[in-house]
C-alpha cells in the first residue's frame, strides 16, 4: 500500500491550501455534539470525535434536493445539479462503509444521477478509528472498524505524524503542490503495523453471534414475538432512520407555484418508520403497525440488503440507539433474536405469518 506522511504541523496548512480550491468539510464541535459542517477555520476541525450526529452522507444525498425546475407550459425543464468540489475530512470507517453500500444502490439498475454528480465532486478523506468512538457503537462486529478501499486518502494518526494511505488519483491529487508530505520510510511502515494491531484492543465484540448468520437469523426471526414487543415501544418517530449513514430511502413531491406557472420537483430524506410510509392510493397502509415497521426496519439492515446488495445495510456505528428515546437499539434487538432463536422460539411461531403484523 502507498503511504505518505505528514507531521501533523503541517496539516493545518494543507488544509488551507485544500480551501481554496474546493469546500471543505469535517466533523466539528457544535451544543456539546459533533456535525460535518464546512470548516472555515481549520481551529475548528475536531479529529478525535465521537460518531457524528448525522452522517456525512448529507453532502452526497441532502436532506431536501432539488431533481428538477420546470414550466407548466412545457416551454422549460432543467435537471437541477449543483455540486460543488468538496473534500469530506476525517470520514470514520463505518461511514465509509456506508457509503460504498450507496455506491451500489444508487448505481444499480437506473444509475441515480444526483447522487452520481455529488460523488464525483466528493473527494473522501477517512479516517482510521484507533478506538471505539462511542458506548453504542459495534462497529468490530460488522466489519467496518477498519477501511482498505472506499476512501480517496485515508488518515491514520501516529502521534506526531499522520500517515495517508492513497485510494485513488483524485485522492493522489490533494497533495499537489504541497511540500510536507513525504513518502513513508520503512520506519514508518513498522509504526503504522504497529497502531494498526494495536488498536484492536480497543474495540469490543458486542454482538453475540457472527455477523455472517445475521441474514439467516432474521430470516428466521420473521414471527418472532419481538416485533411486537418493540412496536410498543417504538414512538414512530422516524429520528433512528434519519441518523442512519446507510437510510437513503426518499420522498419526491412536485411543488408548484400559485400561479401555477413553475414548478420544482423535490426530494426529501422519508422513513419507514413513520405512519404514511407505506400508505398507498386509497389509503391503504400496508405497514400499519409499528410492530411491521420495526420487524422492515430489521429486515433491511440484516437481510434484505445483504440479498440485494451483497453487503449488510447497518455499519454498527450506533447513532441510532443514541437518537432512539425509547432505547431501541441494534444491538439489543439483535441479540435478543439471536437467544430467542436458541431457546427455539421460531419454530413455535411457525405458523404466523406476515399478515398478523
Ligand atoms: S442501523 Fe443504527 S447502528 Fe446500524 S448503521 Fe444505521 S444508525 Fe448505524
Ligand atoms: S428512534 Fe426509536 S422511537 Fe423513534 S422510530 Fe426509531 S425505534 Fe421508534
Amino acid at each position: 500500500m502507498n503511504f505518505k506522511i505528514m507531521p501533523k504541523a503541517a496539516f493545518p496548512g494543507w488544509v488551507n491550501r485544500l480551501r481554496d480550491h474546493h469546500r471543505v468539510v469535517g466533523p466539528k464541535q457544535k451544543h456539546g455534539q459533533y456535525v460535518f459542517d464546512v470548516i472555515d477555520d481549520v481551529a475548528d476541525l475536531v479529529l478525535h470525535y465521537s460518531n457524528s450526529v448525522l452522517p456525512p452522507k448529507k453532502y452526497l444525498v441532502p436532506q431536501k434536493e432539488v431533481l428538477l425546475n420546470y414550466r407548466l407550459d412545457g416551454s422549460h425543464l432543467e435537471i437541477a445539479t449543483e455540486p460543488e468540489p468538496t473534500v469530506i475530512l476525517g470520514v470514520h470507517t463505518c461511514d465509509v462503509h456506508a457509503l460504498k453500500l450507496f455506491d451500489r444502490i444508487f448505481s444499480q439498475g437506473f444509475t441515480d444521477q444526483h447522487y452520481q454528480a455529488h460523488r464525483e465532486s466528493v473527494t473522501l478523506v477517512s479516517l482510521e478509528c484507533l478506538e471505539t468512538c462511542s458506548a453504542n457503537s459495534f462497529c468490530r462486529d460488522m466489519g467496518t472498524a477498519s477501511a482498505t478501499d472506499g476512501f480517496d486518502l485515508h488518515m491514520i494518526d501516529l502521534g506526531a505524524a499522520y500517515a495517508f494511505s492513497v485510494g485513488t488519483e483524485k485522492g493522489a491529487d490533494l497533495f499537489k503542490g504541497f511540500h510536507q508530505v513525504f513518502d513513508a520510510l520503512d520506519s514508518d511502515l513498522a509504526v503504522i503495523n504497529e497502531t494498526l494491531q494495536e488498536k484492536w484492543g480497543r474495540f469490543p465484540y458486542r454482538l453475540d453471534f457472527d455477523v455472517q448468520e445475521m441474514p439467516e437469523l432474521l430470516k428466521a426471526s420473521f414471527n418472532s414475538a419481538l416485533w411486537d414487543e418493540l412496536g410498543q415501544k417504538c414512538l414512530a418517530c422516524g429520528s433512528c432512520t434519519q441518523v442512519c449513514p446507510t437510510c437513503y430511502c426518499f420522498d419526491v413531491t412536485d411543488e408548484v407555484d400559485l400561479l401555477l406557472e413553475e414548478g420544482q420537483r423535490v426530494r426529501r430524506w422519508d422513513s419507514c418508520q413513520i405512519h404514511e410510509f407505506a400508505m398507498v392510493a386509497g389509503g391503504h397502509n400496508f405497514r400499519e403497525r409499528l410492530a411491521a415497521r420495526q420487524r422492515h426496519r430489521f429486515m433491511r439492515k440484516g437481510k434484505y440488503q445483504m440479498d440485494a446488495y451483497g453487503m449488510v445495510g447497518c455499519v454498527g456505528c450506533g447513532r441510532c440507539a443514541r437518537a432512539c428515546l425509547a432505547h431501541i437499539t441494534p444491538i439489543d434487538v439483535m441479540n435478543e433474536l439471536y437467544v430467542r432463536s436458541q431457546a427455539e422460539e421460531a419454530p413455535a411461531l411457525a405458523g404466523l405469518m406476515e399478515a398478523p403484523l
